[in-house]
C-alpha cells in the first residue's frame, strides 16, 4: 500500500513501465464527444413507428402539412415545466439546439434584438462572457460570427458573479453571457439559486444584453436527486429584464440524438422578434416529429420515467470513471476531477502544463480524449491543466479501460515534467 505522501509524484520509470504495458494492449477507445450510447438510442426506438396511424395534432391541426411555426402545442406542454418557461413563451422546433443558438445570434447580428439600438453586425464590438471550462460548440458559435470571448472563471456554484456582474455593467460591447445551468459540460456545476437570481437582476451596460440559457441537460440526473435550478426567465421577469433571457434545450440526450426536437423560450417581445425572423427561414418544423414525440412521452412524468432507463445505463459509467481515478489518482498533487451528479461529462484537472501531454499520450496508446484546451474559448486554456471526459458512448467495459488508461497517461506526463 502506497502512502498519499508516496504519491505526491509519480515514480518515472514506473509510469513509463505501465504506459509501454498500456500501448502493448493495442487499444481503439474514444472518450471525445457526449454521445448516447446505442444501447441509449434503443431506449427510444419505439419512436420509429410513431405517429402510430395518427397525424392529427390535439387542435386537429394536420401535422404533415405545412405551417405551425411555434411548433406542436402538446410538446411544449410537456417540456415547458423542464425548461421553465411557459407553453405560450416556448417554441418546440428542429432537431437541434445548436442551430437554434446558431440562427439566434445570426438573427441578432442582422436585426435588432428588442432593447437594442442596432444590429450586432453595426457594433464596433460584440464580447460574450464565457465561463470556463465550458462548451466548445458555444465558442465556436461565436468564432464563427466574429464575436469577441472573454472569459469568467466557474466557481461550484456557477460563474464567478463578482467577475461577471463588474464586466457587464462597466462595458456595452458585452452582449451575452453563455449558461449552461444544470450539471454544466463539462464540469457538472448546478447554478445556485444565488448565482440565477444576481443573473437575473444585474444591471448590464448593453440594453440588448442576452442570457443564452443553455440547459441541455434539464432531466439527466445520475443519481436519484433530481436536481433543481431557479426560474431565471421568471425572476428576470419580475426584475423587469424579461428581454434578456434566451432559453434553449432538446431531446437530443432524452430520445433520439440525430432526430430530436429542440426548444427555444423567451418573453413574448422576443418570441415575436424571433418568430418574426424565422418566419423569413422556413414555413414550419417538422411537426410529425413533435407529434411522435409527444406520443411516446406522454407527459413530464414520462419523460422523468424515461430518463430514469438512461440514468441505469449511465451511472455505472460515471461510477466507474469516479472508482478508477480514484485508485489510480487520489493524493496525487494537482489532480482532481469532477463527481457529476447529473450531465454527460467529468473534468479531470491535471497539474499546469500537462494536460496536452496527457491528451497527445492518450491518443499514441489508443485512447482518443478530447484535445486539451477545448474547454475554453479560441481552444486555449493557459494552464493547459482541464481534461474533459465523456464516459457516455463506450459500453461499461471500454470506459473502465479508457479511464485507466487516461490515468496511466497522466501519471507519466507528471513523472515526465518533474523529471
Ligand atoms: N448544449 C450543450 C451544453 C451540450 O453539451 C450539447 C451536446 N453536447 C448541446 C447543446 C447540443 O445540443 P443539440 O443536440 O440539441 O444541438
Amino acid at each position: 500500500m502506497t502512502s498519499p505522501a508516496d504519491l505526491a509524484r509519480p515514480d518515472l520509470d514506473a509510469a513509463r513501465t505501465a504506459y509501454e504495458q498500456l500501448k502493448d494492449l493495442g487499444m481503439k477507445l474514444d472518450l471525445t464527444r457526449g454521445k448516447p450510447s446505442a444501447q441509449q438510442l434503443d431506449l427510444a426506438s419505439e419512436l420509429l413507428t410513431l405517429p402510430a396511424g395518427e397525424y392529427r395534432a390535439a387542435d386537429g391541426t394536420d401535422t404533415r402539412n405545412y405551417g405551425g411555426l411555434q411548433g406542436l402545442k402538446e410538446l411544449r406542454e410537456i417540456f415547458a415545466p423542464f425548461l421553465q418557461v411557459p407553453v405560450e413563451q416556448l417554441v418546440a422546433f428542429g432537431n437541434g439546439s445548436l442551430e437554434l443558438m446558431h440562427d439566434t445570434l445570426v438573427h441578432a447580428m442582422l436585426s435588432p434584438l428588442p432593447g437594442g439600438e442596432r444590429r450586432w453586425v453595426d457594433e464596433e464590438r460584440v464580447v460574450f462572457l464565457c465561463p470556463v471550462p465550458g462548451y466548445d460548440r458555444h465558442f465556436s458559435v461565436c468564432e464563427r460570427l466574429g464575436i469577441e470571448m472573454v472569459t469568467v472563471p466557474m466557481t461550484d456554484d456557477g460563474p464567478d458573479m463578482e467577475v461577471v456582474e463588474q464586466l457587464v455593467v462597466s462595458d456595452p460591447a458585452i452582449k451575452g453571457i453563455w449558461c449552461v445551468p444544470k450539471y454544466s459540460n463539462p464540469t457538472g456545476v448546478v447554478y445556485s439559486d444565488e448565482v440565477v437570481r444576481r443573473l437575473a437582476t444585474m444591471p448590464t451596460a448593453a440594453g440588448d444584453f442576452r442570457i443564452m440559457w443553455d440547459n441541455a441537460y434539464t432531466v439527466h440526473h445520475l443519481t436519484e436527486t433530481e436536481h433543481e435550478i431557479a426560474d431565471l426567465l421568471a425572476l428576470a421577469t419580475e426584475a423587469g429584464n424579461a428581454d434578456r433571457v434566451f432559453v434553449f434545450g432538446s431531446t437530443s440526450k432524452i430520445t433520439l440524438a440525430g432526430a430530436g426536437v429542440a426548444f427555444f423560450g423567451a418573453s413574448q417581445r422576443n418570441l415575436e422578434w424571433w418568430l418574426a425572423l424565422t418566419a423569413k427561414r422556413t414555413i414550419g418544423p417538422d411537426k410529425v416529429n413533435h407529434l411522435r414525440h409527444a406520443e411516446f412521452l406522454g407527459s413530464p412524468d414520462g419523460v422523468r420515467a424515461h430518463m430514469a432507463k438512461h440514468r441505469e445505463i449511465l451511472a455505472p459509467k460515471f461510477a466507474a470513471v469516479e472508482r478508477i481515478l480514484s485508485e489510480e489518482l487520489s493524493g496525487i498533487e494537482g489532480v482532481s476531477w469532477t463527481r457529476p451528479e447529473g450531465g454527460y461529462f467529468v473534468t479531470l484537472t491535471v497539474p499546469p502544463g500537462i494536460a496536452s501531454a496527457t491528451v497527445a499520450l492518450a491518443k499514441e496508446a489508443g485512447v482518443v480524449l478530447t484535445p486539451a484546451g477545448a474547454t475554453h474559448p479560441y481552444g486555449r486554456d493557459p494552464d493547459d491543466a482541464v481534461i474533459r471526459l465523456a464516459p457516455s458512448f463506450p459500453v461499461l467495459d471500454e470506459v473502465e479501460k479508457a479511464t485507466r488508461g487516461v490515468a496511466t497517461c497522466v501519471k507519466l506526463a507528471i513523472a515526465r515534467q518533474g523529471a
